[in-house]
């Protein structure tokens, strides 16, 4: 499967920041980790300092698979309003699991700031609007419930976004906590840190099969070498799908673009993070250069082979739903790609382990919050892998 096509703006701006070799010989390790995205980044750092020889393999290269096409919003306020999490995981649990991701926003923001340079990380507002009408009495519930739990927002009516963010909606809730990042740049940086600890990252080293005993797991590789690991970690992204004997997650197709630099002055308040409350939504924010980066307008399937016109048609429907809303703007599209892009019955992500796989753990991000559920798996496999007790871990597990 084609994770993406055509070109995810970081990877264009950024190109080639680091070399990894391919695996050339067989090994023996604590732990293994399959994939190199931004999940499996977070997990090696998480783990470089407990004392464990850790190897990575990506069968492609670092950070080339979905997190080079993702837009990179982190955001606490998952897919599946707090109002309907809660109907299937209980409010307990899902305002436990709002919070972790408003958290996750922190812990990047400290890991951008100890790793240096910031990766373009910065905390940003966001908002989200009611697309009709007819959406302004559920977004009004969802703030409510979101306010009665503590949660910096407020209520803005039309006349609100009119004044402060100069186009039309009904309503809108403005959260404080949001934040953006270079994903590409920062997963980077994380295995850069992690190999001065002596640890190894492999390209182009895809795992064929696995074989699970009770003292541990063999990785045979393509290539007919082997890698025999005490623990494994699948961080696969929408591929380790292929490793979960159930259906857990839907894959859809999204899509993106990034527009020409523009003046500062067609930006809008605080450059918050926008978007809305219809499905599919549209999605837009500022990124580096002074460019709009627009996203969404999502289909709910995925071939592995997309046709250009494909992108051609989905670029043109998100600027004209972007003009309608800022005709101002002089927006011309610059860079614009299409990705995969998984989804769960209840929108949260999939972490931890299943009896069919022993001593294997999983790091699946699904949903439109991949880069704060990676920091929520990140630090539940830490602790699983150090045989430390966490008491997250069974919002995410896989019987939930
Ligand atoms: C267009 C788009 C927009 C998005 N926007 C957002 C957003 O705004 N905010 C947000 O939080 N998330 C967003 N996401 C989701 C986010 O990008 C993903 O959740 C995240 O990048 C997943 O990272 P990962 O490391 O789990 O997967 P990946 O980055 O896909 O990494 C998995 C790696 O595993 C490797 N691999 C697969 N099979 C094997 C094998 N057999 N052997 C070895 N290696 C293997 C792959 O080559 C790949 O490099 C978006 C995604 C897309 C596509």
């Amino acid at each position: 499967m084609n994770l993406y096509e055509q070109q995810p703006y970081w990877l264009m701006k950024n190109g080639i920041v680091a070399q990894y070799p391919s695996l050339d010989k067989n090994l023996s390790v604590d732990v293994a980790i399959m994939g190199a995205g931004i999940s499996a980044a977070l997990t090696a750092w998480y783990l470089r300092n407990a004392g464990l020889n850790i190897a990575v393999f990506d069968r492609r290269h670092v950070a080339m698979g979905s997190t080079a096409a993702s837009t990179a919003f982190l955001q606490y306020e998952i897919d599946t309003p707090l109002t309907e999490l809660r109907d299937y995981v209980g409010e307990t649990n899902a305002v436990k699991s709002y919070e972790l991701c408003r958290k996750a926003i922190y812990d990047i923001e400290h890991l951008c700031k100890t790793l240096k340079p910031a990766f373009d990380f910065h905390l940003v507002p966001s908002l989200q609007y009611a697309s009709f009408n007819t959406h302004t009495a559920k977004l009004k519930q969802e703030f409510e419930l979101r306010k009665k739990y503590g949660f910096k927002i407020n209520w803005l009516d039309k006349a609100d976004i009119k004044k402060t963010f100069g186009f039309e909606a009904p309503a809108a809730v403005f959260s404080e906590d949001g934040g953006e990042v270079d994903a590409y740049l920062l997963t980077h940086a994380l295995f850069a840190d992690f190999c001065k600890e002596g640890h190894q990252v492999y390209n182009n080293s895809p795992v064929k099969h696995l074989e699970h005993t009770n003292k541990g797991v063999t990785l045979h590789m393509t290539n007919d070498l082997r890698v025999k690991a005490r623990k494994l970690v699948i961080a696969s992204g929408y591929e380790s799908l292929q490793y979960v004997p159930k259906k857990i997650a839907d894959i859809h197709s999204t899509y993106a673009l990034v527009s020409e630099p523009l003046h500062d002055k067609y930006f809008w308040h605080r450059n918050s993070l926008i978007w809305e409350t219809a499905t599919p939504y549209m999605y837009f924010r500022v990124v580096s250069e002074n460019r709009i980066l627009i996203g969404g307008r999502d289909d709910p399937y995925h071939h592995p082979h997309m046709k250009p016109s494909v992108i051609v048609k989905k670029t043109t429907q998100l600027c004209n739903a972007f003009l309608k809303k800022l005709p101002d703007i002089p927006l011309k599209a610059d860079f614009s790609w299409a990705g995969a892009f998984a989804t769960t019955k209840d929108g949260l992500p999939y972490i931890g382990s299943i009896p069919e796989r022993p001593n294997t753990y999983f790091a699946l991000g699904f949903g439109g919050n991949g880069i704060t559920f990676s920091v929520i798996a990140a630090e539940i496999l830490r602790d699983m892998i150090s045989g430390k007790k966490n008491n997250n871990a069974k919002l995410f597990e896989f019987n939930r």
